[in-house]
């Protein structure tokens, strides 16, 4: 239709077929669902115990240029090439994309759901609540938060007798250490089981974490936009007795919890790494976990839920898991390992996984390969990296852009010129992409502006720089039938050989894994540590935390760590302000910049046009 109707309309315009339909055409069992209403249901873990024995099907990877903010279509046009291998090339397809966080819903960004005739539908249900999976992290990551501020207080209104009475009651005339205060006492070096044994050094060591109320790292969180919480003062009651600190709020996705759901391949996995999460160093240097707190068992509880993966469907009807959409920058920012591997084995040998890695391939596509596929131990078989005609010539030298304003005339008329300049972007993507074994092919999202001599540019230069292919693609305007050419070189590419192998091993000095990242993948010349940075490596390396690998907390609008720096920058020197611990999601990640984890709202939010029609109780104004 033209024009393209806005997304909701389109979304709206094609009924879904029933879930749990969709799951038995999929080969899922009856009993391998749980079912949320007729759209979505969520798919329990046993599967992967079944299907163990089968082999995977193919994996690929979605991944962009360095983004502008206007969106390249990388959600897009993982729906598009999934709608085309499923509905349009007869093969078995899985879309495995992220939930997106609400606060922006209600804020700033358009939808996560693709866009145009390429969607996960039903849209509204993809971009709210889902089945409830972010609410269970606010709920998990707010309780060990709580968990810290009251140890906090108790530690220090009590004695240790008094302490130790309260965390081993009496039962039965008898007191017991549960299965989690034997593991703390093991990690203390105290080999006990008798309450009653402990010498008074023992009890003291036991009961007091002594947690260093500046070194909490752990925050809580919401999924609103609130910018007033970003600095906050708890504790001001008179019943806290002054036990004030300065704390803040972050966005849930933002939360470790999410990394972890994220990262985990199994519930015991789960458990383990909801247990390492180190939240706070004590007093006397050691780094204080969940399990230290006792709340790691009720985390589980809270999560049991969320590790199951949630089935949708997009427009033309194929699969589609959503589940877990950690932050871009401080996280990984790539959708669930158990979504990806339960997907690869339902669709089989022949079959085709499309997975998403947010922003640009220097970082979304850099952690999917250096975190995500280090702990699935997946390889993907191709990368498809997303281009648009806009981006390249905004990284040519083209005026910077701002979402909901009119594009200025550089980037609706053709101009071969500014577009070759910024196609040295497309360029080192490429490079970046085949740095990591894996071939590439370039998938250029046409918009109804770009002429046929600006896309021809764009295939022509992305082969010349080791692209295995380039096509244009139309999925946002005509849906999978848009993209049957990169469905089409998508198969030959997967067919083809590679030769995956990590950028760099974990076991090297964080130091070093920082340099590597930052000098193939950015461009740049070397790293400078800052001295909270430096002080950080020492920390972690004592602590026993040097080993994991490294998740850069980078602006996602340049290669460098200056968002107004376009094209593909040089002769730069990578600051690194200082270094953060996710311990138990199983990365350091540096913070080369400042980076809110609490995003705004604007002047004008997209909750002014959402409503709901009391009468048909459908959701308007979404985007
Ligand atoms: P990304 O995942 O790269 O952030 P999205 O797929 O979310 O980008 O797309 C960003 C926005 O651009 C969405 O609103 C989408 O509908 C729109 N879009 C994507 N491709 C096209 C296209 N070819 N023509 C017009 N709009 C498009």
């Amino acid at each position: 239709q033209t024009p393209v109707p806005r997304d909701i309309v389109i979304s709206r315009s094609c009924p879904p077929k029933p879930i749990d339909l969709l799951a038995r055409e999929i080969g899922l069992l009856s009993d391998e669902l749980e079912m949320y209403g007729k759209t979505k249901a969520k798919v329990q873990l046993g599967v992967v115990k079944r299907l163990q024995e089968h082999p995977d099907g193919k994996y690929v990877v979605v991944t962009g240029i360095t983004p502008t903010p206007l969106g390249e279509g990388k959600s897009t046009t993982t729906v598009g090439l999934v709608q085309a291998l499923g509905a349009h090339l007869n093969l078995n397809v899985f879309a495995c994309v992220r939930q997106p966080s609400q606060g922006p819903t209600f804020g700033i960004k358009g939808g996560a759901a693709g866009g145009g005739y390429s969607q996960v539908i039903p849209m509204e249900e993809f971009n709210l609540h889902l089945t409830g999976d972010i609410h269970a992290i606010t709920a998990a990551n707010n309780l060990v938060a709580a968990a810290i501020d009251a140890r906090l207080f108790h530690e220090t209104t009590q004695s240790d007798k008094a302490l130790f009475n309260r965390l081993v009651p009496l039962s039965d005339g008898q007191r017991k250490f549960s299965p989690i205060q034997l593991s703390r006492l093991k990690r203390l070096g105290i080999e006990k089981v008798d309450p009653n044994t402990l010498t008074e050094e023992e009890v003291t060591r036991f009961v007091r974490l002594d947690i260093d109320p500046d070194s909490i790292t752990w925050q809580r969180v919401m999924d609103t936009n609130d910018r007033f919480l970003r600095k906050i003062t708890i504790g001001q009651s008179p019943t806290e007795k002054g036990f004030t600190r300065t704390a803040q709020f972050d966005i849930s996705v933002a939360s470790e919890i999410m990394a972890v759901l994220a990262l985990t391949s199994s519930l015991e996995d789960m458990r383990s790494r909801l247990a390492r999460m180190v939240v706070a160093t004590s007093r006397s240097g050691e780094p204080i976990t969940t399990e230290d707190l006792g709340v790691s068992g009720a985390l589980m509880v809270l999560m049991r839920d969320a590790i199951k993966p949630n089935l949708m469907q997009t427009l033309e009807g194929t699969p589609v898991f959503v589940h877990a959409g950690p932050f871009a920058n401080i996280a990984h920012g790539n959708s669930s390992i158990l979504a990806d591997k339960i997907a690869l084995k339902l669709v089989g040998p022949d079959g085709f996984v499309v997975t998403e890695a947010g922003f640009g391939a220097d970082i979304g596509m850099e952690k999917f390969f250096n975190i995500k596929c280090r702990y699935s131990g997946l390889q993907p078989h191709v990368v498809v990296l997303v281009a648009t005609v806009r981006a390249l010539k905004m990284h040519g030298g083209g005026p910077t852009v701002t979402a909901g304003l009119p594009l200025p005339k550089e980037y609706t008329e053709e101009n071969l010129e500014l577009l070759e300049k910024g196609c040295c972007n497309l360029r080192k993507q490429v490079e970046n992409a085949l740095a990591f074994g894996v071939p590439v092919v370039v998938a250029v999202n046409a918009f109804k502006t770009d002429t046929d001599a600006e896309l021809d540019l764009v295939c022509h230069l992305a082969k010349s720089a080791g692209a295995f292919d380039a096509v244009r693609c139309c999925h946002w305007a005509k849906g999978g039938a848009g993209a049957v050419a990169l469905g089409q070189a998508v198969q030959k590419a997967a067919d083809s050989p590679s030769n995956f192998k990590f950028l760099y091993d974990v076991e090297l000095p964080i130091v070093d894994k920082i340099r590597i990242i930052a000098q193939r993948i950015y461009g740049a010349d070397d790293v400078e540590l800052l001295p909270e940075a430096q002080h950080k490596v020492d920390l972690y390396t004592k602590q026993g935390f040097g080993n994991l690998p490294v998740c850069m907390a980078k602006t996602h609008l340049s290669l460098s760590h200056e968002p107004e720096k376009k094209g593909v920058p040089t002769g730069f020197i990578l600051p690194i302000r200082d270094i953060r611990a996710s311990v138990g999601a199983g990365f350091l990640y540096p913070l080369v910049g400042t980076m809110s984890t609490m995003p705004g709202l604007p002047t004008r939010p997209c909750f002014y046009d959402i409503d709901l029609d009391p009468e048909t109780e459908q959701v308007d104004g979404l985007f």
